[in-house]
């Protein structure tokens, strides 16, 4: 468990003032309570710099929330959210007027559309994503994942596994990469809950917001070790 910088702005909620306990999960905290945080946490990190990434959670089976663009990461509130439809992309409900959903909110959802049982998607942008990648062939179509314990982390058993991280072109159309994702995984999930765009970065989805962060760390880390390598 890594130290956290901020104090969550969310720990009032919980009404206890200066004596109140730290939420124990990022599941305790309302769905966009705890991306907030997720994001401060991630721009802290280097993985949200100016106003780069997106963070989305499902609302319910059909909407999901998911950061307005445009808004530097580092200082979200939970009005800096949209409600956006999974079938179509539609905007449901806007945080505050003249809001306009993320670039990349295709992407979330042929993610939420694909995977009934995903809650969470976070997607940031990284130095170590970008390098892992750098002496792969162009075509590559994905990235072999360091066969580490962190593997662990994404739920792969064995002794030393073979896993392949779905790896996609950073097309200038967003929804190119989206209809790209829905085509290949329409075909069979990938063996983690992960994919990277190249030269871009990765998302990372989960079952749970906090399975998604935790996985999204252990993904900074086999990247890490990719590119340093
Ligand atoms: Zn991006």
């Amino acid at each position: 468990m890594h130290d956290r910088e901020h104090v969550p702005r969310s720990r009032a909620a919980f009404g206890f003032g200066a004596l109140s306990l730290v939420a124990r999960s990022l599941d305790d905290l309302s769905p966009r309570a705890a991306l907030v945080e997720i994001a401060r946490d991630f721009h802290a990190r280097g993985w949200m710099a100016g106003t780069a990434g997106n963070l989305s959670a499902r609302a319910d089976a059909e909407h999901f929330w998911i950061t307005a663009s445009g808004l530097p990461k580092g200082r979200l509130e939970e009005t800096d959210f949209l409600l956006v439809r999974v079938a179509d992309g539609a905007i449901a409900e806007r945080g505050r007027a003249a809001q306009v959903p993320s670039a990349e909110t295709s992407i979330h959802a042929a993610l939420y559309a694909l995977f009934p049982e995903a809650r969470a998607c976070l997607h940031g942008h990284s130095v170590a994503a970008c390098l892992a990648t750098a002496r792969l062939p162009a075509a590559a179509k994905s990235v072999r994942l360091p066969a580490l314990e962190m593997l662990k982390g994404f739920g792969v058993p064995g002794e030393r596994p073979r896993v392949e991280l779905p790896l996609f072109p950073n097309h200038a159309d967003v929804g190119r990469i989206a209809r790209e994702i829905r085509a290949r995984f329409a075909k069979g999930p990938p063996a983690v809950t992960a994919l990277l765009v190249r030269d871009h970065g990765p998302t990372v989805w989960g079952r749970s917001l906090q399975e998604a962060y935790n996985r999204f760390e252990v993904l900074d880390f086999l990247l890490q070790y990719l590119a340093r390598r």
